[in-house]
């Protein structure tokens, strides 16, 4: 299991810029443009809206992804 990269996404489109990401996992998720969430440059893959985050953090990106109400932060592994 903990082979298994995990990744998150940010639908920006969607994004309304509630914040909760920044407060359930700061490493990951940092302010960008118009204040809408990027991918940290520590963890970003193909620009600013993917990443591919190590296994401690999952429990973090999760808990962004249940509490995010426009439901923009997708977290899998793959
Ligand atoms: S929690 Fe969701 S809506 Fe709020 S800033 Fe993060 S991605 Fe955007």
């Amino acid at each position: 299991m903990g082979l298994v990269p995990v990744r998150v996404k940010i639908d920006r489109e969607r994004c309304v810029v509630a914040h909760f990401c920044f407060f359930y996992a700061a490493t990951v998720f940092i302010p960008g443009e118009g204040g809408k969430p990027v991918i940290s440059p520590e963890y970003a893959v193909n620009g600013v809206s993917e990443g591919v985050v190590p296994d401690e953090l999952y429990e973090q990106v999760k808990e962004a992804e249940r509490h995010c109400p426009s439901r923009a932060i997708k977290v899998y592994r793959e």
